[in-house]
Parts: structure tokens; C-alpha cells; sequence
């Protein structure tokens, strides 16, 4: 697991995590075409697990033999607007329709082209925000 908590965090991305939790008070979840295993290694490797409040991803675990197993991702459909992996549009509409809390507006930050479902899907009634990262696919 030390090998997964090493892998790279988008810049910002901690920055991010903190304000949105510990100054905003938000309810902060990760959508992911990744695995949660891996995910999750990265949020408690820098000290950021305790800011999230869902991770969606590709279900897998490691066996006792250190074989990764792939599961199936509850509830996850294909995205119809990027073509490929789980339509991160629909997880977040159902995370947010199983919150007790009002939600005042979404703030969802992507880079790749599997981001631009949610990212066309916010509200601009609501006042929703999209944060894409500078240079990648989701900005162009
Ligand atoms: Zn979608």
C-alpha cells in the first residue's frame, strides 16, 4: 500500500481539500475512474482522509497474496456524454440526493475529458462552480 499512497496528488488539490472542508464546512467527496484502494492510500498518506466525506471509484483489494482484485462498481453507469468510465455526473447527483443537509451550490474540479459530463451538468441557477485544471483536457 505504500507504493499507492506515493502516487502524485494534483496540485492544489490538499489546498483545495482544507479550505473546502475546514473553512467552507462542505461536504467534499472524490470521484474517480481510479481504484479506491488507491484513492483512499492517497488521502491518508497526506493526511487527508478525515476531509472527505465519499470516495467513488473502482472498487478493488488486494488479496492476501498481493493480487489486486477488480470489483464491480456499485451503481456505477457508463458516462454517455465522455464515452467511457462511470458517469461521474450521475454519482455525484446521487451522493447528493442521500445528504440530510441543504446543499447551496456544487464546486466540482476535474482535468480530464471524463470530467466534462459533471462539469456541464452543474447548475448555474444554483450557482454551481467549475474548477478545471489549467492545461488539461477539461480547460481546452
Ligand atoms: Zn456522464
Amino acid at each position: 500500500m505504500a507504493c499507492l499512497g506515493g502516487l502524485p496528488l494534483m496540485e492544489g488539490m490538499a489546498e483545495l481539500l482544507r479550505w473546502a472542508k475546514l473553512e467552507r464546512g462542505a461536504e467534499v467527496v472524490v470521484v474517480s475512474d481510479s481504484f479506491d484502494v488507491a484513492v483512499e492510500a492517497v488521502l491518508r498518506r497526506r493526511g487527508l482522509a478525515d476531509l472527505v466525506d465519499g470516495v467513488y471509484a473502482n472498487p478493488a483489494r488486494f488479496t492476501e497474496e498481493g493480487e489486486l482484485r477488480i470489483g464491480k462498481r456499485e451503481g456505477g453507469r457508463p458516462c454517455s456524454v465522455s464515452g467511457r468510465g462511470a458517469c461521474k455526473w450521475a454519482e455525484i447527483q446521487s451522493h447528493l440526493s442521500k445528504m440530510t443537509s441543504t446543499v447551496d451550490f456544487v464546486c466540482f474540479a476535474g482535468d480530464g475529458a471524463n470530467d466534462l459530463c459533471a462539469s456541464l451538468s452543474l447548475s448555474g441557477e444554483r450557482g454551481d462552480l467549475a474548477l478545471p485544471r489549467k492545461g488539461f483536457a477539461l480547460a481546452r
